[in-house]
Protein backbone atom coordinates (compact mmCIF):
# COMPACT_ATOMS: atom_id res chain seq x y z
CA UNK A 1 0.00 0.00 0.00
CA UNK A 2 1.56 3.47 -0.76
CA UNK A 3 1.49 6.26 1.62
CA UNK A 4 -1.26 8.25 -0.09
CA UNK A 5 -3.12 5.17 0.10
CA UNK A 6 -2.73 4.75 3.63
CA UNK A 7 -3.34 8.46 4.09
CA UNK A 8 -6.61 8.38 2.63
CA UNK A 9 -7.93 5.13 5.42
CA UNK A 10 -7.35 7.71 8.14
CA UNK A 11 -10.48 9.47 9.41
CA UNK A 12 -10.95 13.60 8.60
CA UNK A 13 -13.00 15.90 10.61
CA UNK A 14 -16.03 16.61 8.30
CA UNK A 15 -17.65 19.11 10.80
CA UNK A 16 -16.65 20.67 14.26
CA UNK A 17 -19.73 21.99 16.40
CA UNK A 18 -20.26 22.93 20.32
CA UNK A 19 -23.98 22.03 20.26
CA UNK A 20 -26.73 24.34 21.76
CA UNK A 21 -27.96 25.08 25.13
CA UNK A 22 -31.19 22.74 25.96
CA UNK A 23 -33.31 21.89 28.79
CA UNK A 24 -34.64 18.42 29.10
CA UNK A 25 -35.96 16.26 31.73
CA UNK A 26 -37.86 18.44 34.55
CA UNK A 27 -36.04 21.58 33.98
CA UNK A 28 -32.12 20.31 33.99
CA UNK A 29 -29.95 22.69 31.28
CA UNK A 30 -27.14 20.70 29.25
CA UNK A 31 -25.64 20.76 26.35
CA UNK A 32 -26.94 18.89 23.28
CA UNK A 33 -24.61 17.94 20.24
CA UNK A 34 -26.81 14.97 18.60
CA UNK A 35 -30.40 15.70 17.79
CA UNK A 36 -30.56 19.47 17.01
CA UNK A 37 -31.72 21.40 14.09
CA UNK A 38 -28.16 21.65 12.99
CA UNK A 39 -27.42 17.75 13.45
CA UNK A 40 -30.47 15.57 13.61
CA UNK A 41 -28.38 12.17 13.73
CA UNK A 42 -25.30 10.88 13.25
CA UNK A 43 -26.64 7.06 12.21
CA UNK A 44 -27.06 5.13 14.58
CA UNK A 45 -26.34 8.03 16.72
CA UNK A 46 -29.53 9.34 18.18
CA UNK A 47 -28.81 11.83 20.25
CA UNK A 48 -25.53 13.22 22.07
CA UNK A 49 -26.28 15.08 25.75
CA UNK A 50 -23.31 16.62 28.02
CA UNK A 51 -24.38 17.82 31.31
CA UNK A 52 -21.84 20.24 32.90
CA UNK A 53 -22.49 22.35 35.63
CA UNK A 54 -21.76 23.15 39.16
CA UNK A 55 -24.85 24.72 40.12
CA UNK A 56 -27.47 22.27 41.49
CA UNK A 57 -30.01 24.81 39.90
CA UNK A 58 -29.24 23.05 36.55
CA UNK A 59 -29.50 19.56 37.05
CA UNK A 60 -31.44 19.34 40.65
CA UNK A 61 -34.99 18.63 38.89
CA UNK A 62 -33.62 15.60 37.38
CA UNK A 63 -35.81 13.48 34.98
CA UNK A 64 -39.18 11.74 36.34
CA UNK A 65 -39.99 9.12 35.15
CA UNK A 66 -40.56 9.14 31.68
CA UNK A 67 -40.93 5.99 28.78
CA UNK A 68 -38.51 4.87 26.28
CA UNK A 69 -39.07 2.65 22.71
CA UNK A 70 -37.04 1.47 20.01
CA UNK A 71 -33.14 2.29 21.04
CA UNK A 72 -30.73 2.63 23.57
CA UNK A 73 -29.36 4.90 26.03
CA UNK A 74 -25.47 5.15 27.73
CA UNK A 75 -24.84 6.98 30.48
CA UNK A 76 -21.71 7.53 31.28
CA UNK A 77 -21.01 10.32 34.46
CA UNK A 78 -17.77 11.69 34.71
CA UNK A 79 -18.47 13.75 38.34
CA UNK A 80 -21.10 13.53 40.65
CA UNK A 81 -24.10 10.74 40.69
CA UNK A 82 -27.40 9.67 39.27
CA UNK A 83 -30.07 7.48 40.19
CA UNK A 84 -31.92 4.98 37.86
CA UNK A 85 -35.02 3.65 38.72
CA UNK A 86 -37.46 1.98 35.80
CA UNK A 87 -40.47 -0.34 35.95
CA UNK A 88 -38.62 -3.94 35.06
CA UNK A 89 -37.44 -3.48 38.98
CA UNK A 90 -34.06 -2.09 37.99
CA UNK A 91 -32.04 0.67 40.28
CA UNK A 92 -28.76 1.64 40.81
CA UNK A 93 -26.58 4.59 41.11
CA UNK A 94 -24.02 5.52 38.48
CA UNK A 95 -21.04 7.47 40.05
CA UNK A 96 -17.82 9.39 38.52
CA UNK A 97 -16.58 6.89 35.99
CA UNK A 98 -19.61 4.82 36.14
CA UNK A 99 -21.62 3.59 32.89
CA UNK A 100 -25.52 2.95 32.61
CA UNK A 101 -26.22 1.02 29.30
CA UNK A 102 -30.20 0.59 28.86
CA UNK A 103 -31.98 -1.07 26.17
CA UNK A 104 -34.89 0.47 25.83
CA UNK A 105 -36.17 -2.22 23.71
CA UNK A 106 -40.60 -2.48 23.50
CA UNK A 107 -40.90 -0.18 26.10
CA UNK A 108 -39.74 0.92 29.33
CA UNK A 109 -40.16 3.90 31.92
CA UNK A 110 -37.08 5.25 34.14
CA UNK A 111 -36.34 7.96 35.94
CA UNK A 112 -32.89 9.72 36.38
CA UNK A 113 -32.01 11.61 39.38
CA UNK A 114 -29.43 13.43 40.47
CA UNK A 115 -28.59 11.58 44.27
CA UNK A 116 -26.46 14.81 44.88
CA UNK A 117 -27.57 18.57 46.22
CA UNK A 118 -24.36 20.47 45.44
CA UNK A 119 -21.51 20.10 43.80
CA UNK A 120 -20.47 19.57 40.28
CA UNK A 121 -22.67 17.17 38.12
CA UNK A 122 -20.91 15.88 34.54
CA UNK A 123 -21.70 13.73 32.36
CA UNK A 124 -22.91 12.30 29.02
CA UNK A 125 -25.68 10.46 27.31
CA UNK A 126 -25.53 8.82 24.12
CA UNK A 127 -28.80 7.32 22.53
CA UNK A 128 -27.89 4.29 20.36
CA UNK A 129 -30.39 3.15 17.69
CA UNK A 130 -31.82 -0.29 17.45
CA UNK A 131 -32.06 -1.67 14.20
CA UNK A 132 -35.40 -2.89 12.85
CA UNK A 133 -35.02 -6.47 13.71
CA UNK A 134 -34.06 -5.59 17.78
CA UNK A 135 -36.41 -2.46 18.06
CA UNK A 136 -39.01 -4.91 19.96
CA UNK A 137 -36.84 -6.64 22.01
CA UNK A 138 -37.22 -7.34 25.87
CA UNK A 139 -35.76 -3.99 27.64
CA UNK A 140 -32.48 -5.05 29.45
CA UNK A 141 -30.44 -2.58 32.15
CA UNK A 142 -26.78 -2.98 32.49
CA UNK A 143 -24.32 -0.98 34.99
CA UNK A 144 -20.96 -0.79 35.45
CA UNK A 145 -18.58 1.10 37.85
CA UNK A 146 -15.27 2.84 36.44
CA UNK A 147 -13.71 -0.17 38.39
CA UNK A 148 -15.53 -2.45 36.18
CA UNK A 149 -14.62 -0.41 32.75
CA UNK A 150 -11.43 -2.47 31.25
CA UNK A 151 -8.32 0.34 31.48
CA UNK A 152 -6.02 -0.41 28.94
CA UNK A 153 -2.50 1.47 29.11
CA UNK A 154 -0.57 2.19 26.17
CA UNK A 155 3.24 3.70 25.54
CA UNK A 156 3.30 7.48 26.32
CA UNK A 157 1.29 6.91 29.30
CA UNK A 158 -2.27 6.48 27.68
CA UNK A 159 -5.20 5.51 29.11
CA UNK A 160 -8.08 4.20 27.30
CA UNK A 161 -11.46 3.44 29.53
CA UNK A 162 -13.09 1.18 27.18
CA UNK A 163 -16.77 1.60 27.77
CA UNK A 164 -17.64 -0.54 24.42
CA UNK A 165 -15.65 -1.95 21.61
CA UNK A 166 -13.50 -5.30 21.17
CA UNK A 167 -12.15 -4.55 24.71
CA UNK A 168 -14.47 -2.87 26.36
CA UNK A 169 -17.10 -3.19 29.07
CA UNK A 170 -20.05 -3.56 26.02
CA UNK A 171 -19.28 -5.88 23.48
CA UNK A 172 -22.50 -7.37 22.18
CA UNK A 173 -24.95 -4.51 20.71
CA UNK A 174 -26.34 -5.07 17.11
CA UNK A 175 -24.78 -1.27 16.47
CA UNK A 176 -21.19 -2.45 16.99
CA UNK A 177 -20.32 0.51 19.26
CA UNK A 178 -17.05 1.89 20.01
CA UNK A 179 -17.18 4.01 23.49
CA UNK A 180 -13.45 5.21 24.24
CA UNK A 181 -12.36 7.52 26.57
CA UNK A 182 -8.80 8.76 26.24
CA UNK A 183 -6.74 10.56 28.28
CA UNK A 184 -3.70 11.42 26.31
CA UNK A 185 -0.26 13.42 27.62
CA UNK A 186 1.11 16.30 25.89
CA UNK A 187 2.61 15.38 23.17
CA UNK A 188 1.60 12.00 22.40
CA UNK A 189 0.05 10.24 19.27
CA UNK A 190 -2.95 8.00 19.28
CA UNK A 191 -4.24 5.75 16.35
CA UNK A 192 -7.08 3.07 16.53
CA UNK A 193 -8.76 1.28 14.07
CA UNK A 194 -12.44 1.87 13.32
CA UNK A 195 -13.94 -0.09 11.10
CA UNK A 196 -15.21 1.29 7.74
CA UNK A 197 -19.06 0.29 8.24
CA UNK A 198 -19.09 3.03 11.18
CA UNK A 199 -20.08 6.39 12.06
CA UNK A 200 -17.35 8.11 14.14
CA UNK A 201 -16.82 10.91 16.35
CA UNK A 202 -14.72 12.73 18.92
CA UNK A 203 -15.70 14.68 21.97
CA UNK A 204 -12.87 16.37 23.71
CA UNK A 205 -13.72 16.39 27.51
CA UNK A 206 -10.67 18.57 28.39
CA UNK A 207 -7.59 19.70 26.98
CA UNK A 208 -6.77 20.19 23.26
CA UNK A 209 -6.22 17.68 20.72
CA UNK A 210 -5.30 17.56 16.61
CA UNK A 211 -6.88 15.47 13.97
CA UNK A 212 -5.35 16.32 11.26
CA UNK A 213 -4.04 19.51 11.49
CA UNK A 214 -7.04 20.67 13.27
CA UNK A 215 -7.14 21.71 16.68
CA UNK A 216 -9.91 20.78 18.65
CA UNK A 217 -10.75 22.97 21.60
CA UNK A 218 -12.38 21.36 24.98
CA UNK A 219 -16.02 20.99 24.76
CA UNK A 220 -15.88 20.50 21.14
CA UNK A 221 -17.24 17.36 19.10
CA UNK A 222 -15.95 16.54 15.81
CA UNK A 223 -17.54 14.21 13.00
CA UNK A 224 -15.08 12.37 11.36
CA UNK A 225 -15.12 11.31 7.58
CA UNK A 226 -14.74 8.14 6.27
CA UNK A 227 -12.17 5.79 6.91
CA UNK A 228 -10.74 3.04 8.77
CA UNK A 229 -8.45 4.65 11.42
CA UNK A 230 -8.65 7.65 14.05
CA UNK A 231 -5.51 9.55 14.37
CA UNK A 232 -5.14 12.04 16.75
CA UNK A 233 -2.51 13.96 18.52
CA UNK A 234 -1.48 16.61 21.24
CA UNK A 235 0.75 19.30 21.51
CA UNK A 236 2.03 21.26 24.33
CA UNK A 237 -1.50 20.46 26.33
CA UNK A 238 -3.00 17.28 27.71
CA UNK A 239 -6.39 15.96 26.48
CA UNK A 240 -8.78 13.66 27.33
CA UNK A 241 -11.35 12.81 24.96
CA UNK A 242 -14.33 10.56 23.89
CA UNK A 243 -14.40 8.26 20.48
CA UNK A 244 -17.27 7.26 19.78
CA UNK A 245 -18.47 4.85 16.59
CA UNK A 246 -20.78 3.00 15.56
CA UNK A 247 -22.49 0.88 12.65
CA UNK A 248 -24.34 2.45 10.21
CA UNK A 249 -27.78 1.09 9.98
CA UNK A 250 -29.51 3.08 7.08
CA UNK A 251 -32.86 2.62 7.70
CA UNK A 252 -35.66 5.01 8.12
CA UNK A 253 -35.71 7.23 11.79
CA UNK A 254 -39.99 7.81 12.88
CA UNK A 255 -38.94 10.04 15.84
CA UNK A 256 -41.34 10.95 18.39
CA UNK A 257 -39.48 12.35 21.46
CA UNK A 258 -38.77 9.46 23.93
CA UNK A 259 -39.74 7.11 20.72
CA UNK A 260 -37.43 6.18 17.86
CA UNK A 261 -38.87 4.00 14.77
CA UNK A 262 -38.89 2.82 11.32
CA UNK A 263 -42.58 4.20 10.32
CA UNK A 264 -45.25 6.65 11.60
CA UNK A 265 -47.20 3.55 12.17
CA UNK A 266 -45.02 2.34 14.55
CA UNK A 267 -44.34 5.81 16.42
CA UNK A 268 -48.22 6.15 16.45
CA UNK A 269 -48.78 2.36 18.31
CA UNK A 270 -45.62 3.74 20.89
CA UNK A 271 -47.75 6.33 22.05
CA UNK A 272 -50.95 4.15 22.12
CA UNK A 273 -49.02 1.22 23.75
CA UNK A 274 -47.37 3.87 26.09
CA UNK A 275 -50.58 5.77 27.15
CA UNK A 276 -52.44 2.37 27.56
CA UNK A 277 -50.16 1.30 29.99
CA UNK A 278 -48.72 -1.67 27.58
CA UNK A 279 -45.14 -0.56 28.93
MN1 LIG B 1 -34.32 8.56 29.83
Amino acid sequence: MSKQEQSTDLRQVILTTMGVPTTDGAGVNMTRIIGTPELDHLDPFLLFDVFESDNPDDYIAGFPPHPHRGFETVTYMLAGQMRHRDNAGNEGVIRAGGVQWMTAGRGIIHSEMPEQEDGLMWGTQLWVNLPQRDKMTAPAYREFTGAEIPLERRDGNIEIRAIAGKSGAVVDRPTEPIYLDVTLPANTAFSEDVPKTHSAFVFVLDGSLWIEGLELQSRTMAILGDGTRVFAETKDLASRFLLVAGLKLDEPIARGGPFVMNTQTELKQAIDDYQSGRF
